[in-house]
């Protein structure tokens, strides 16, 4: 593309994504040999890189400086606040992502993305070839889901601080989706999981075209009710706890399938009289068996 000149707008950041760029933009990963460089007037500048949540008073401002830029006006979004608001989003002063503000050609997720993820992201716009892009050691990416582990419990939605774990039924299926658009990797869905089914690892999406798109999925089975055949949670879930319960007390162990049995009812049935009577006495036995 010849000559790089990158002009870099922060609009509502906390800076750490405006350090990692111009780390990006350091020696070491000789992007100046390239013809890359920062330049302090966007009417000189032919790349915008984009960092923080937009405020809304930041939006004509955003507007003013992509209409600057020379051509081919390429503009990159860097950043969970950039991608999709991360924590901020709803907030009073936040109204819309900057591809909702301007045209977006690429995205780097992570909060913040590693230098070598925006160099890999630069390199890639640009079509400078391919650089080396090593994650640094210890680098903490994006999480990772063991499927055949996850019980679908929700427990990691629950302490997601910035809303990237959604669980949704879908017919018979529990979907459990991580969007690394707004995932920070801050590793607390990693350390409340009660299966160790997630690991956060070096992994990183480093570019993107479609921000909406990059994550992971896990597809759980429902169990249906015994009696009205409506799927009501998770299969593995059930068990999980089924097992727990017996693995906790021992003498509860030869009421295993009395357990799972009256596990399998939906709230709806559980309430029916003589559920309640069979509940009843299934309490009554693993009383007296302790
Ligand atoms: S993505 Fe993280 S590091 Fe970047 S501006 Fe937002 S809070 Fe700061
Ligand atoms: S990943 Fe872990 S915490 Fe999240 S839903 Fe699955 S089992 Fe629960
Ligand atoms: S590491 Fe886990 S808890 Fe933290 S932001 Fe990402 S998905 Fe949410």
């Amino acid at each position: 593309m010849g000559e790089v000149n990158i002009y870099r707008l922060d609009v509502g950041s906390c800076n750490g994504c405006d350090i990692e760029v111009f780390s990006a933009l350091a020696t070491r990963f000789g992007l100046e040999k390239l013809g890359v460089k920062l330049v302090d007037d966007p009417s000189e500048a032919n790349v915008l890189i984009i960092t923080g949540v937009p405020t809304i008073k930041m939006h004509e401002v955003l507007k003013e400086v992509r209409g600057k830029l020379k051509s081919p006006k390429l503009a990159i979004s860097v950043g969970a606040c950039a991608l999709s608001g991360e924590a901020f989003e709803g907030s009073y002063s936040v109204d819309g992502m900057v591809d909702d503000i301007i045209h977006v050609d690429a995205y780097v997720p992570g909060c913040p993305p590693s230098p070598q993820a925006i160099v890999e992201a630069l390199a890639n716009v640009l079509e400078l070839g391919p650089r080396a892009s090593e994650a640094p050691s210890g680098f903490r990416g994006m999480p990772q889901l063991d499927a055949e582990k996850c019980t679908a419990c929700g427990a990691c939605a629950q302490v997601c601080p910035t809303g990237a774990i959604e669980l949704a039924d879908e017919d018979s299926e529990r979907v459990v989706k991580f969007k690394y658009e707004k995932c920070i990797s801050c590793a607390f869905c990693e350390e409340v999981c009660p299966e160790e089914a997630i690991s956060i690892s070096a992994e990183r999406p480093s570019l993107t075209k479609n921000r909406k798109a990059i994550g992971i999925s896990g597809r759980m089975g429902l169990q249906r009710c015994s009696v009205c055949g409506k799927p009501f949670a998770p299969t593995s879930q059930l068990q999980r706890a089924a097992d727990r319960i017996v693995e906790d007390v021992k003498e509860f162990q030869a009421y295993r399938d009395l357990i799972a049995q009256a596990m399998g009812l939906c709230q709806n049935c559980r309430m029916l009289p003589e559920n309640i009577r069979k509940a009843k006495i299934l309490l009554f036995k693993l009383d007296r068996a302790v």
